[in-house]
């Protein structure tokens, strides 16, 4: 059975991006099995092997239910996920000859993490393969220390949901290094002294309400940050990618050992 690596972030992270990175890496004599579950987006620039945009027409399922592009996306998506059974059959078929199925997702995060059809992807995936999220979260987006807080608060709202084995890969390294965030998780004092520079420019203050919050935040999120697998890649560059295979490796074994049961027993 193939390990899926379903790919979640915000809109513009780069899910697709990376996806396509991914799709041209070789690992044991084979690419990646490539899904793609977003509905709206122009073209794929990836050749995948399973396509929502083949079995559901976005467009005509917002005028045939009247809705906006937000409830075509959803509607499509929850349309869809009542026939992933089917999909689940071909992904473990594919793991003949795919050691490896990426799924991306659609643009806006919230229409997988907090949709029925979301849920239903992602349980019917776990109970039936290794199952790993990876967080693609935008390195460049995030070099304010609130911004990067709200991202890993957001991460970590993921990995309590989904309870499955995760990995948060800081994307556009070509453009800003990972290792200032890298540092805010290891060393907390550093993400301090950030957050009171910062509120020196007043946009963000230092000693206000947001700012003493965040230092709790910070705090709580010291257990969250200790074992979390984390990676810095440019899906332009294709910097980092053997590094993330490495971590996408090490959780397909946590999964075996520390989710598969569980897994199992909701079959
Ligand atoms: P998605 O909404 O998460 O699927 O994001 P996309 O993959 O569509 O990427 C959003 C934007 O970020 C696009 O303009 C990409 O060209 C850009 N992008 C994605 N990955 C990288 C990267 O590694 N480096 C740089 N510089 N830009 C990137
Ligand atoms: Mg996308």
């Amino acid at each position: 059975k193939p390990v899926c690596l379903i790919i979640l972030g915000m809109a513009g992270a780069g899910k697709t991006s990376f996806t396509r990175r991914l799709a041209s890496k070789i690992v044991e004599g084979s690419r990646p099995y490539l899904i793609n579950l977003d509905p709206a987006c122009r073209e794929v620039p990836y050749p995948a092997n399973i396509d929502i945009r083949d079995t559901v027409d976005y467009k005509e399922v917002m005028k045939q239910y009247g809705l906006g592009p937000n409830g075509g996306i959803v509607t499509t998506l929850n349309l869809f996920s009542t026939k992933f059974g089917q999909v689940v059959n071909l992904i473990e078929k594919a793991g003949k000859k795919h050691k490896y199925c990426v799924i991306d997702t659609p643009g806006q995060i919230e229409v997988f993490t907090w949709s029925a059809s979301g849920t239903i992807v992602s349980e019917s995936l776990a109970s039936a393969c290794p199952t790993v999220i990876v967080y693609v979260m935008d390195t460049v987006r995030s070099v304010s220390p609130i911004t990067f807080m709200s991202n890993m608060l957001y991460a970590c709202s993921i990995l309590y949901k989904t309870r499955l084995p995760f990995i948060v890969v800081m994307n556009k390294t070509d453009v800003v290094d990972n290792s200032y965030a890298v540092e805010w998780m290891r060393d907390f004092e550093a993400f301090q002294e950030a957050l009171e520079t910062a509120g020196d420019s007043e946009s963000e203050g230092g000693t206000s309400y947001v700012g003493n919050l965040t230092r709790s935040m910070a705090l709580a999120l010291d257990a969250f940050y200790s074992d979390l697998k984390c990676c810095g890649v440019s899906s332009h560059t294709g910097a980092g990618i053997d590094e993330f295979f490495k971590l996408v490796d090490a959780a397909a074994e946590e999964y075996e050992k520390e989710y598969k049961q569980d897994w199992l027993k909701m079959r």
